[in-house]
């Protein structure tokens, strides 16, 4: 087990840490406590990456022409939370309105790039009779 107090890892039985005396019994977690400022910044800075990505996806989901833009957006926003899943365990804060906002920008650049296919479509379509007749 790790000490809670300095995140030093000690045997399972010990009463008190080795390495800063403070008692161990009931007060240890599982986990190693990260004491690391750089571990912080790391998880500080992919949070923020998922959220930029998060709201680019759903800003170019919105535009109708650039749909596509935003719907591809949204798998660069997810992919990054997996990362951020896989390094820090659960997403939160900033990260996990990032998320919901991918999710968003997925679902609205789908929909609206499937409109503006069918509207591409139907304009090709009276191009086509405008020109060439039926
Ligand atoms: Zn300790």
């Amino acid at each position: 087990m790790y000490c809670r107090y300095c995140g030093a890892q000690i045997e399972d039985t010990a009463r008190f840490c080795s390495a800063c005396g403070h008692k161990t019994a009931a007060e240890t977690v599982k986990e190693p406590i990260n004491l690391d400022p750089a571990y912080d910044e790391a998880k500080d800075r992919l949070a923020s990456q998922i959220l930029t990505w998060g709201i680019l996806s759903l800003a170019f989901s919105c535009t109708f022409i650039f749909s596509l833009i935003g719907f591809i957006f949204s798998f660069v926003a997810k992919s990054k939370v997996k990362m951020y899943v896989r390094q820090f365990g659960q997403v939160e804060y900033r990260s996990r309105v990032g998320r919901d906002l991918s999710t968003a920008g997925f679902i609205v650049g789908l929909i609206l790039t499937i409109l503006a296919s069918m509207y591409l479509f139907v304009i090709i379509a009276y191009v086509w009779v405008f020109l060439f007749g039926l």
